[in-house]
């Protein structure tokens, strides 16, 4: 904690300052500039370049686009990034799509020093991402990325739980079958291999992910059997992971998101109709009416960048 003490006591100065929240991604960086008020002052988003150099310059780059002609003094830059992150020691490691290693990268402290000492903060992009959904919807909240992989992040009075190592939300690696496909983190048969946007195109594979599952939902709404099939199970596999998050968390809304949430209302009916037909049997899930429960992310607002800017927020709470 000592590396965040002195980043808090900052915060408690003037409140006109500006926060500054990145979204690093695989394929593109959004950025956005939330004033004293959290209005949205500017919006920009770059591509994303390979490796630790590149995307430290981006970041610079993006942060001069967004606050560049500002008058008022940047209190903080928040940054969203896939991987493992430390946001104590400022560092991340193994973001594979963006060419981090397994060593983990000084990302706060590089950036930092590269916008002339303004303080960063860095966290996993699932929880940022719950953060905004937070900040846009309001109340507690359990958000479930549906992407290549699949996780959550569990927002509870305002505030995102990581638990003592940072693997509260890890849904993903909740191991099911002893029988089922390897998964990446080593067991078997983990919900990540039947609930994913990579399981889905396992079983349907028809280009990237992205295009695997609109190509999977139309074939389903026209009425191919296998693809009804296909559907229905990955749904069935995506409302026993809500299910499973509701139980602990008892959320009153879940939310779906990550690259396969591009699907929109499809996603949502299908894995509704999923959760209803799981609760047919229970009385007691009925009456829980999880299905109710279930939002997509709103896909009009930089909600992943605007929680990356409220971590500073949530660091001045503390
Ligand atoms: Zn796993």
């Amino acid at each position: 904690m000592a590396v965040l003490t002195p980043r808090r006591a900052e915060l408690r100065g003037p409140r006109a300052s500006v926060r500054v929240g990145l979204d690093i991604g695989g394929t593109k960086i959004d950025g956005v500039a939330l004033g004293p008020g959290d209005e949205v002052l500017a919006t920009a988003r770059r591509p994303s370049p390979g490796g630790v150099v590149d995307v430290v310059s981006t970041v610079v780059a993006l942060v001069s686009d967004l606050v560049g002609d500002s008058t008022l003094p940047v209190a903080g830059v928040g940054i969203g990034i896939p991987g493992l992150v430390d946001p104590v020691a400022g560092t991340v490691r193994s973001a594979v799509n963006l060419g981090f290693g397994p060593e983990p990268v000084a990302l706060a402290d590089l950036v930092s020093r590269a916008v002339g000492g303004v303080p960063v903060v860095v966290e996993n992009d699932v929880k940022a991402t719950a953060l905004g959904a937070h900040a846009v919807l309001g109340g507690d909240l359990t958000l479930v990325s549906l992407g290549t992989g699949l996780a959550a992040a569990i927002v509870v009075d305002g505030r995102v739980l990581r638990g003592s190592s940072g693997a509260a939300g890890e849904i993903g690696h909740l191991a099911l079958d002893r029988d089922g496909h390897l998964c990446g983190c080593g067991q078997r048969g983990c919900l990540e291999t039947i609930a994913s946007g990579a399981a889905l195109r396992r079983a349907w594979p028809h280009g990237d992910e992205g295009r695997s599952a609109v190509h999977l939902f139309a074939a389903a709404e026209a009425g191919d059997p296998a693809a009804v099939g296909v559907r229905d199970r990955w749904a069935a596999a995506v409302a026993l992971t809500v299910r499973t998050l509701a139980l602990t968390a008892d959320s009153s809304t879940v939310v779906l998101a990550g690259g396969v949430a591009a699907l929109g209302d499809p996603l949502l009916r299908s894995v509704s109709d999923a959760l209803q037909q799981q609760a047919v049997g229970s009385p007691f899930l009925r009456g829980l009416a999880l299905h109710d429960r279930l939002v997509l992310l709103p896909g009009d607002r930089p909600v992943a960048a605007i929680g990356a800017a409220n971590l500073w927020r949530v660091e001045a709470a503390r």
